[in-house]
């Protein structure tokens, strides 16, 4: 199963664009499409009976029960402690083009123009898109933040990078301004931006994160995603925080799922 996912999503990689798609799910459902099966399709949620617990069976082809799924618990202690062990660089320009911002009934989610991107085990991954998850899904030592923003990367290949960036709530934050400045949309609503934004000044790749293999946090859940997740949270206001949540479906996160063996990397 696992190599005929894989078939379908180096298939459609064009169509992929964040670890909250919909776009594989819509192709699969082409690919397998009967017709008892064409008026049924049940779609996932984050409640009832669709949600993650019940992913695995409404997303047949999915990896959802696979065993390197993501999110994790990252237990420091535990993790791998590795000097510069995988290092990324990045390439961010001030210069980067935010193109729309839609709530696809998930998640609110910025897409990007071509632009940004970093260099991961000998391969680019070029930022595609951010969104959030409230509260956060990766947990470090147990932890919960309020919020998580993912910044999905993607190479020409069709391979994800996702950087996850927990957020702790504190002093207002002027990049969740800007974002904000966009809201709120309605389920299903796209807007136009077209601005020029910079994530440059982050500088993400002088902090200290921890790094492991995992997968999609929403179906079809598609393994062999890198994890780069930010050791220090981001701080945000909790006006922020509630302005974000008021704009996404009530607890969008998948919860842990387990290691398998799996080493975490905690990269100084
Ligand atoms: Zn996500």
């Amino acid at each position: 199963m696992k190599a005929k996912l894989t078939v379908v999503l180096y298939g459609v990689t064009l169509l992929v664009l964040s670890a909250c798609i919909q776009a594989p799910r819509t192709v699969k459902k082409e690919q397998h499409l009967d017709s008892k099966t064409a008026n049924h399709e049940v779609h996932w949620s984050y409640s009832g009976e669709t949600s993650p617990k019940h992913w695995a069976e409404i997303e047949k082809y999915s990896d959802c029960d696979g065993e390197l799924q993501s999110p994790i618990n990252i237990i420091h202690r535990s993790a791998d402690s590795i000097k510069i062990g995988n290092k990324f660089e990045m390439f961010y320009t001030p210069n980067t083009f935010l193109s729309e911002v839609k709530n696809d009934g998930h998640s609110i989610k910025f897409a990007f123009e071509s632009g940004d991107s970093i260099r991961y085990k000998n391969d680019i991954y070029y930022l595609k898109q951010i969104h959030f998850h409230e509260p956060a899904e990766h947990k470090i030592n147990g932890l919960i933040y309020p919020i998580e923003m993912h910044l999905v990367h993607q190479s020409k290949s069709g391979r994800f990078t996702v950087l996850g960036i927990l957020g702790e709530e504190g002093a207002e934050s002027d990049l969740f301004e800007f974002f904000q400045s966009f809201l709120p949309l309605e389920n299903g609503e796209t807007k136009d931006i077209d601005e020029q934004i910079d994530l440059s000044y982050l500088q993400l790749d002088k902090k200290t994160y921890y790094t492991y293999k995992g997968s999609l946090t929403t179906p079809p859940c598609s393994e062999s995603v890198h994890w780069v997740v930010f050791k220090e949270p981001f701080i945000l206001s909790v006006e922020e925080v509630l302005t974000l949540k008021s704009n996404m479906p009530i607890n969008n996160y998948r919860i842990e799922q387990p290691l398998n063996g799996r080493v975490v990397k905690y990269n100084f």
